[in-house]
C-alpha cells in the first residue's frame, strides 16, 4: 500500500492569494501547497481521499489517468470542489466512479451537486453509504475502517487503512475515537498552525492526539501559511508536503 500526498495545504492553499509573507514568497517547493488530498494505491487500484479545487492540476501532475474509488471526508469546499473533474473518468472507464460517503455527506452533496443525481447525472457517481459513526467496510476491494468527529458542526469521516489513519479537519471528538485508532502506526492529521483556531486543532493539540493514539509517525497536513516547511518538529512528527509518498 502506498500513500501519495497530492496536496497538503489548508483551505486557501499556499501561496495564499495576495499574501507577501515569508512562506508565500518562499522558493522552496515544499512551501507550495495545493488543497489537501491523498491518493492511496492498493493491489494495483487507486483510491482518492477528497477531491478539492486543485484536483485537475493534481491529476495532471501525478498522471492519475484512472480512479477506482473516491472517499470523501466531508463537504467543505476545499474537500469536494473538484468533484466535477470526475466526469472524465466516467467517460474513460465507461462506468460510474464509486464513491464512499457518510449519509450526512451524501445529503449535502445532493443539494450542492444536484445535477449529479439521477435523472440528470452529468458526472456519474455510484455511492456507497457508511451507516453510523463508526464501522468497517470493504470498498471496491479496499478494507476501510471509518470513524467520525466534528468540525464547526459538520460531521467529518476519518478513515483507517491497515495501520494508517487519515484524520483531516478535526476539531471536536469523543474519547472513543482512540478505540478506532488502536494499533495505528502512521497518523496523518490536520495541523493548521501552532495556535488554536476555530476550525482546527493546533499543532500542539495534534501532537498530543498522536501521542495518545500511540502513533509511531505523525504527518501533519492541511497546513496554513503560518507554518513554513522548514519548521522543526520533535522526532516522530513531520509536516507532510505535496508529492510526499509513504509506503505502508
Ligand atoms: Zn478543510
Ligand atoms: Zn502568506
Amino acid at each position: 500500500m502506498q500513500l501519495l500526498f497530492l496536496g497538503t495545504g489548508g483551505s486557501m492553499g499556499i501561496p495564499v492569494i495576495g499574501c507577501r509573507c515569508l512562506t508565500c514568497k518562499s522558493k522552496s517547493p515544499h512551501d507550495k501547497r495545493l488543497r489537501s488530498s491523498v491518493l492511496l494505491t492498493h493491489e494495483g487500484k487507486r483510491y482518492l481521499v477528497d477531491i478539492g479545487p486543485d484536483y485537475r492540476q493534481q491529476a495532471l501532475k501525478y498522471g492519475i489517468d484512472r480512479l477506482d474509488g473516491l472517499l470523501i471526508t466531508h463537504t467543505h469546499y476545499d474537500h469536494i470542489a473538484g468533484l466535477d473533474e470526475l466526469r472524465i473518468y466516467t467517460f474513460r472507464q465507461r462506468k460510474p466512479v464509486p464513491c464512499l460517503v457518510s449519509r450526512e455527506t451524501l445529503a449535502e452533496l445532493k443539494v450542492r451537486y444536484h445535477y449529479f443525481i439521477p435523472p440528470h447525472e452529468t458526472t456519474k457517481l455510484e455511492f456507497s453509504i457508511l451507516e453510523g459513526d463508526v464501522g468497517e467496510t470493504v470498498f471496491e476491494g479496499l478494507p476501510v475502517t471509518f470513524f467520525s468527529y466534528r468540525q464547526q458542526g459538520m460531521k467529518v469521516t476519518g478513515f483507517r487503512f491497515k495501520n494508517l489513519a487519515y484524520v483531516t479537519d478535526i476539531k471536536e471528538y469523543e474519547e472513543s475515537i482512540f478505540d478506532s485508532l488502536k494499533g495505528v502506526e502512521t497518523l496523518v492529521i490536520s495541523g493548521w498552525k501552532w495556535e488554536k483556531s476555530h476550525a482546527h486543532l493546533s499543532l500542539k493539540e495534534g501532537m498530543a492526539f498522536a501521542r495518545k493514539a500511540k502513533a509511531k509517525m505523525c504527518y501533519f497536513t492541511h497546513i496554513s501559511h503560518e507554518l513554513k516547511a522548514d519548521k522543526r518538529l520533535p522526532k516522530g512528527f513531520a509536516l507532510a508536503y505535496d508529492g510526499l509518498e509513504i509506503g505502508l
